[in-house]
């Protein structure tokens, strides 16, 4: 069991509001830390981290053993600014599926069931996510984004599923453009942030 340390802002047994997962359970680590910068960011308190949020990999493994789901997504934060070969090690031995959520702007360690890529404008991908990534969810605050994310979308793995996700506060003025543009570039779907409606924590 590790002592290597990594730290949390918040842990949670949850349902996957949003993109490939959506519905299903799931133990979430949200790692503290963040080097982004996204105005719209609804975790702004996750961006930086304070020592006594210093968790051993051992405790983190065990509280996620807890949790009947055998599915761990691990977020932010920005998780890949952490090294978290340890961390997926451990909760692969303890037989659970190790998914992520990264706007892949630093180098990715460990090992992954599932990697979904959320590219940010606030800073550039590396390019080394793209050849990774399960899933790429782009998040549309303004029209032009959609093509920021055929942009994205062009340089990812064929059989990476593609997500259009409307920006909270822009959702009613943008959801006709996108609804619109998937109908029309079906190998896009629209991911619907369910926690957020169903107010699920
Ligand atoms: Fe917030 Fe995520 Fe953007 Fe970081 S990458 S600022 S946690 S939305």
């Amino acid at each position: 069991m590790s002592l290597e340390k990594l730290p949390i802002h918040e842990t949670f047994y949850s349902l996957q509001g949003e993109g490939a997962h959506t519905g299903t359970p799931a133990h979430f680590i949200r790692l503290a830390g963040c080097d982004v910068g996204c105005v719209w960011c609804d975790v702004k308190d996750s961006w930086d981290i304070a020592e006594e949020q210093y968790h051993t990999i051992g405790s983190i493994v065990d509280e996620a053993k807890t949790s009947a789901s055998e599915v761990v997504i691990v977020t932010g934060g920005e998780p890949t600014i952490h090294s978290l070969v340890a961390l997926t090690s451990e909760l692969k031995e303890a037989g659970k599926k190790t998914h992520i959520e990264t706007a892949g702007t630093s180098e990715l360690t460990g090992e992954w069931d599932w990697i979904c890529f959320s590219p940010k404008k606030f800073k550039k991908p590396l390019p080394s996510i793209y050849g990774k990534a399960h899933e790429l969810k782009v998040v549309v605050f303004h029209p032009t984004d959609i093509q920021w994310a055929e942009e994205h979308a062009s340089k990812i793995n064929s059989d990476c599923k593609l997500f259009l996700q409307l920006e909270w506060s822009k959702k009613e003025k943008l959801f006709p453009i996108v609804f619109e543009y998937i109908k029309n570039n079906p190998r896009w779907q629209l991911s619907v942030q369910t926690h957020k409606y169903l107010s699920i924590d």
